[in-house]
């Protein structure tokens, strides 16, 4: 039975195969990217149930990675490739958001034994009936992703889900279309901003249009705020 998609961000190619090599022999199904602007990419992209982050990578490097996945993504576990000497690079990895960290060159066993522990404390706290955002009759529940405005559903897609849960944890402020992109599509994402627009659009026909009090507020000029 296959465990779950691992993502392997790493830029030694021998160390990278070698990961996927024992990952897949474990029944982990294992992608690896040998940049951090890839790996971000397709973390942003797609949901892993792990991923394994080098810290030393060439450009963008493994905790700016760690830093604008955990913009959007707080749940799925971060381990670390760190060198022995880097402390700083152990701490500020916590501090942003790692789940763990291991240290090279390390031991296959320990590795894994890790990823098993992290794989294990999400599942648990997957259980729990997760995490409410809430504005007037607005209620999002982003484990489950459900959302319902009163006692209705709305259905929102992937895209439009993450926009709107940007939105609630900035409430009454005042977020341009240039925060709104780079949140919620990555900050590599090379089309315009009207996209923004559009996005808001279709959420507000969702969300707003049918109801008689609008949360979603434009500020000419400037974006848009989500308030009472
Ligand atoms: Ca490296």
């Amino acid at each position: 039975m296959e465990k779950g998609h691992i993502l392997i961000v790493e830029d030694e190619e021998k160390i990278a195969r070698v990961l996927q090599l024992e990952l897949e022999y474990e029944g982990y199904k294992a992608t690896i990217k040998e940049t951090g602007t890839e790996g971000l990419h397709a973390a942003l992209e797609e949901k892993f149930a792990l991923v394994l982050l080098d810290v030393m990578l060439p450009g963008l490097s493994g905790l700016e990675v760690l830093r604008r996945l955990r913009k959007t993504d707080m749940h799925t576990p971060v381990i670390l490739l760190t060198a022995r000497d880097s402390i700083p690079d152990k701490v500020t990895g916590l501090d942003i958001g790692a789940n763990d960290y291991v240290t090279k060159p390390f031991e296959i066993e320990e590795l894994l034994a890790r990823i098993r522990a992290a794989l294990r404390q999400n599942g648990s706290a997957s259980e729990d009936p997760g995490t409410f955002l809430s504005l007037g009759d607005l209620q999002v529940n982003e484990k489950t992703r459900e959302v319902k405005r009163g006692d209705q559903e709305v259905e929102l897609t992937p895209r439009e889900f993450d926009l709107l849960v940007f939105l609630l944890k900035h409430p009454q402020q005042v977020l341009t279309r240039e925060q709104i992109l780079t949140s919620v599509w990555g900050f590599d994402y090379l089309g315009d901003t009207n996209v923004v627009d559009v996005y808001i659009r279709y959420i507000r026909k969702k969300l707003d249009y049918p109801y008689e009090k609008q949360l979603i507020h434009t500020v000419r000029g400037v974006g848009y705020a989500i308030k009472e």
